[in-house]
């Protein structure tokens, strides 16, 4: 499954991250190399994706009820 992140250019979905990671640093494309955004937003967006993803869709629990019975 895809992460939800990809190049806009080449659809990568890897980052080069700078030596020196700080917020203003900008990340790069491993892909094709061009310049992605600032560390400290792409570090907003992972967490708002992890965010999103612990708030869980009503199907998907409803599979792991289904998969573990109550007793
Ligand atoms: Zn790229």
């Amino acid at each position: 499954m895809r992460s939800g992140f990809g190049c806009e250019s080449c659809g990568s979905p890897a980052v080069r991250l700078p030596a020196d990671l700080n917020d203003d640093a900008m990340i790069e494309c491993d892909g094709c190399g061009c310049t992605l955004m600032a560390w400290g937003a792409f570090k907003r967006r992972v967490e708002a994706q992890e965010t999103a993803e612990r708030h869980e869709p009503a199907e998907r629990r409803a599979i792991r009820a289904r998969a573990q019975p109550v007793r």
